[in-house]
């Protein structure tokens, strides 16, 4: 391993936070038992709050971001590793207060890496990234309700974002009749060759929520929050759910108790950050099961690490389709 790689940094000062793309050496690396060789990593929501400083993810300094990566161990003194493994690093504070995926090396402790499922390529466990696996979770909530493909459709908010179209693409591969919402008409054709069978405009869901509205859904993966969530949930059918995962369209959620004390209705809260190693060995093994990997390279944008900066405020202004992810080395 040469000793310097390069990585991008995040530092702050009286004036703000600032990135800058660098070269670092061994000694910057952070303490960890496993030293990975960052082969690809990715570009989520969080992601983009963190490299434009819209929102306060990155709370030490300085630190490289990026919340996942993927590649082959070099070094470990963890019992799980040894070199040339095949790992996945999601969440657990990587890229917040841990350095994280963006360089071409990282140092982390064994306890939070998966290993990458047989099957899975580094660039393609990274189209799935944090998103992706958050989509995971959200689908194996509602299966842990107990919906199935006959109870009736499923809705998914933010469709043409990164956890709706891994969420449609899961549903739909598991046979369940999914409708879209999306801010992009445009892209319907997109959301269709994904499994939509029906595309509805997001604006009418941004709109102040009645109580109760038409029983419409027997679930919903939501990643908006906000009014969005509220017109969702009073939307639900007697004893339906929803996975709550993401507040694109706000942190509150303004609505009442009618939909659970008269319906039945169930919210599930998902965290992907600190979801425990097993929960996520699930994900990742249903993933290896139930994803279309030729669909999953139709949503792949593939680009360097000297592009993340436009990339990111791509993202935070809504424009990024399906997911992004960022060639290390
Ligand atoms: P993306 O930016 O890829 O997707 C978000 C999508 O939400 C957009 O593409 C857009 O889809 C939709 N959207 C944007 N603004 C609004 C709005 N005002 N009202 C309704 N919908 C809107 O982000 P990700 O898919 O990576 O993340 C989605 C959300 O999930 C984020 O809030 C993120 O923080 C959260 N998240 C949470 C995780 C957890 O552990 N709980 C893990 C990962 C993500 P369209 O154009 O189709 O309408």
């Amino acid at each position: 391993m040469s000793k310097t790689f390069k990585a991008y940094q995040i530092t702050k000062d009286d004036e703000g936070q600032k990135l800058s793309f660098t070269e670092l050496t061994q000694e910057d690396l952070m303490d960890g038992d496993v030293t990975v060789k960052v082969e690809y990593s990715t570009l989520n929501y969080k992601d983009g709050l963190a490299l434009t400083g819209r929102a306060p993810v990155v709370r030490r300094f300085p630190l490289t971001p990026g919340i996942d990566f993927a590649g082959t161990v070099v070094e470990s003194t963890n019992p799980r590793f040894k070199a040339n493994d095949r790992v996945i690093l999601n969440g657990f504070g990587v890229g917040e207060v841990h350095s994280g995926g963006y360089a071409e090396v990282a140092r982390v402790s064994g306890d939070w890496l998966v290993t990458t499922p047989e099957g899975f390529t580094s660039r393609q466990a990274m189209a799935v990234g944090t998103a992706g696996y958050t989509a995971m979770l959200s689908v194996l909530a509602l299966e842990k309700h107990g919906i199935e493909p006959g109870n009736g459709k499923i809705l998914v908010t933010g469709a043409a974002g990164g956890v709706g179209s891994v969420a449609l693409l899961l549903l739909s591969k598991l046979g369940y009749q999914v409708t879209a919402v999306t801010g992009r008409p445009q892209e319907e054709d997109y959301l269709r060759s994904l499994g939509a069978s029906e595309v509805l405009d997001r604006q009418p869901f941004s709109e102040k929520a009645r109580p109760l509205g038409k029983e419409l859904w027997a679930a919903a993966v939501d990643v908006a929050g906000g009014n969005t969530l509220a017109n969702v949930i009073s939307q639900i059918r007697y004893a339906g759910a929803v996975a709550v995962c993401g507040l694109a369209d706000s942190m509150s959620l303004p609505t009442s108790v009618a939909p659970f004390i008269l319906r039945g209705v169930s919210l599930y809260g998902i965290d992907s950050v600190m979801a425990s190693l097993e929960v996520r060995e699930e994900a990742w093994q249903r993933m290896a099961a139930d994803l279309d990997l030729e669909l999953l390279e139709s949503m792949i944008n593939e680009i360097s690490l000297a592009e993340l900066p436009n990339e990111a405020a791509a993202i935070m202004a809504g424009t990024v389709r399906g997911r992004t992810v960022v060639k290390i080395s």
